[in-house]
């Protein structure tokens, strides 16, 4: 019978396919084991070790040749986890206890990964999952298991964890989706279907045990919707919203290599959002971003319990900046509080916490949590084209305080023999009626703007972010708020200086279109709506683009100015 179960979307997109349940019963063949000696159990941990890095290692050359580096890099890891003398020893140890070859592993794994879990870095505690990826490898190649049997057809992989080195030595052509049971969003299987588009749920729970090995499935990545065993007519619906997917894939396949170019020549830069140095690279490759208009370096200092040294943060910034290929990365500092908390900064309870002690507020009482982000983000500055961005600006001397502190670090990264770049572009975020209103001011001293609607609309219409009871107000084309951007470019061009966009307003293909039309130089947006923006870009040219704004500024409500550009551009799409 067909039942909807509902877990959480992370990866866009429909798949239909059967379910193929990753979870082997190690079990099962552990109990039809007969062990040896204890001598003969420890060669057979030994050997399997050794047999296991010797595969890794190719595994690690094979994705390398690829260009598939990011799995490359978790295989890697993988190898050095199985080559680890602690790890052998303890497995070593325990095969002459236990006179089992791979009980005496997973017991070894699974203390080394208990110990990981216990600690309160969720990064960390993350990297249990491939401890025992890694020991069950081991058991297997002692067992003379082979991994799973995929057929010809795609499949929905399933799993309450998938190990790292399942998903990643399964090509992408034969996973349609992935369904997991736990909730993380940043467990290495996430990561490795996110760099490669795979349709993904995640959360189900005990849900997953509903799902058997064979079933037929139609995933939504988007909506998190689970169907087992679907009907007829919902199999017609989804296909037709495959086909429609796959002829939208090809088409913005297409137009990955493209500039976003109007049909009489103007150009706007398109760039992507990321919470993170790994999201860089499908960024770039997978949808065309020509670079990076929003790090949000935030997410480095979450799921902590301390702040990211400056080392760790360098690394990160360094290699984004290194994955832009020359195209300019915008580093945002720290924009903590709001929405975002970090219980290690003993933030004291607010009553408003959007209007309290947030961002570029603690950057400034907080030298020893800012100076080594301003240092990461100077020397990262030497391997490309980087930008240092603050966000919630209200008055200017907010940007002469960094100024000095650049310098400050400028002269701490001498002392200390580091090299730095001296040609990082510094800049606000236009996310305050206050800077909106002093862009004028503002752009004298910074090199760009880049506006933030989804703070811009809160702080304007007074209107919580996160509040489902106030939403319907909250509007990025009410008139006033459109004014606002309209006066903050303006004072951009007026002065030379660049003008981008990173709030979310900036993926909305007509909005992309009015903000062009306004002058601005660069949209920044989470990566998979680049092509779609890019399309409607495209197909109108700026003679026409110009007439819609004149006739927008003049019109009174939101609402009929988002009638008249949907009437005047959605059929272009
Ligand atoms: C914004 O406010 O528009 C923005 C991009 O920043 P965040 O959503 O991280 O507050
Ligand atoms: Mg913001």
């Amino acid at each position: 019978m067909s039942s909807k179960l509902r877990g959480k979307g992370v990866i866009a997109g429909i798949a239909i396919a059967k379910a193929l349940i990753l979870e082997q019963d190690l079990e099962k063949y552990i109990a039809l084991y007969t062990p040896g000696n204890a001598e003969a159990e420890i060669g057979k941990v030994k050997k399997a070790i050794g047999e296991v890095a010797d595969i890794l290692a190719e595994n690690v050359k094979t994705l390398t040749d690829k260009n598939m580096s990011e799995q490359a890099g978790i295989m890697e890891a993988h190898r050095v986890m199985v080559q680890d003398p602690m790890f052998e020893d303890n497995a070593v140890a325990k095969a002459g206890e236990l006179k089992s070859a791979p009980r005496a592993v997973l017991a070894a794994s699974e203390e080394s990964a208990a110990m990981f879990e216990n600690m309160e870095d969720s990064y960390f505690r993350e990297r249990a999952v491939d401890i025992r990826d890694v020991g069950k490898r081991v058991v297997r190649q002692i067992l003379g298991l082979k991994g799973p049997d995929i057929g010809e057809e795609p499949v929905i992989l399933c799993g309450h964890e998938i190990e790292p080195s399942v998903i990643a030595n399964i090509p992408t052509e034969q996973i349609a989706g992935v369904l997991l049971g736990q909730g993380s969003t940043t467990c290495h299987a996430v990561i490795i279907a996110k760099a490669r588009a795979i349709p993904t749920v995640v959360g189900l729970g005990d849900k997953l045990k509903e799902i058997k090995s064979g079933a037929s499935l139609v995933i939504n990545g988007e909506t998190g919707e689970v169907y087992v065993a679907p009907t007829e007519q919902q199999l017609i619906a989804f296909n037709e919203q495959i086909k429609e997917q796959n002829r939208l894939k090809a088409h913005y396949a297409e137009l990955t290599s493209l500039p976003a170019e109007t049909t009489d020549g103007h150009k706007v830069m398109l760039v992507a959002n990321i919470s993170t140095h790994l999201d860089v690279e499908a960024a770039v490759s997978g949808f065309g971003a020509e670079g990076v208009g929003l790090f949000r370096s935030e997410f480095l200092f979450m799921g902590r319990s301390e702040a990211p040294d400056e080392e760790m943060q360098f690394q990160a910034y360094k290699e984004a900046v290194e994955k832009c290929k020359g195209q300019l990365c915008v580093i945002r500092t720290m924009d903590i509080g709001g929405d975002k908390p970090l219980p290690y900064l003993n933030i004291p309870k607010e009553d408003n916490p959007f209007l309290g002690w947030r961002a570029l507020r603690i950057c400034l009482a907080r030298r020893d949590i800012f100076m080594p982000q301003v240092k990461a983000i100077l020397r990262a500055g030497v391997y490309g084209k980087a930008a240092m961005m603050l966000p919630m600006v209200i008055r200017l001397s907010e940007v002469d305080k960094v100024k000095q502190i650049i310098e400050e670090a400028k002269v701490l990264l001498t002392q200390e023999n580091k090299p730095y770049s001296n040609s990082v572009q510094l800049g606000i975020m236009v996310e305050t009626p206050a800077a909106a209103v002093m862009s004028p001011i503002f752009a004298k001293h910074v090199d760009f703007f880049s506006i933030g609607t989804n703070d811009l609309i809160q702080y304007t219409l007074a209107v919580d972010r996160v509040n489902s009871n106030v939403s319907y107000l909250y509007d990025p084309f009410n008139p006033g708020v459109l004014a606002l951007i309209k006066r903050t470019i303006d004072s951009a061009n007026k002065n030379k200086i660049w003008a981008g966009m990173c709030g979310e307003m900036a993926s909305d293909p007509c909005a992309a279109v009015l903000l062009m039309a306004m002058g601005i130089t660069e949209l920044s947006m989470s990566a998979p709506s680049i092509p779609r923006v890019k399309e409607l870009i495209r197909k109108v040219s700026m003679v026409e683009a110009k007439k819609a704004l004149d006739k927008v500024m003049s019109m009174e409500h939101a609402a009929d100015i988002k009638e008249y550009l949907h009437e005047k551009f959605n059929d272009k799409k």
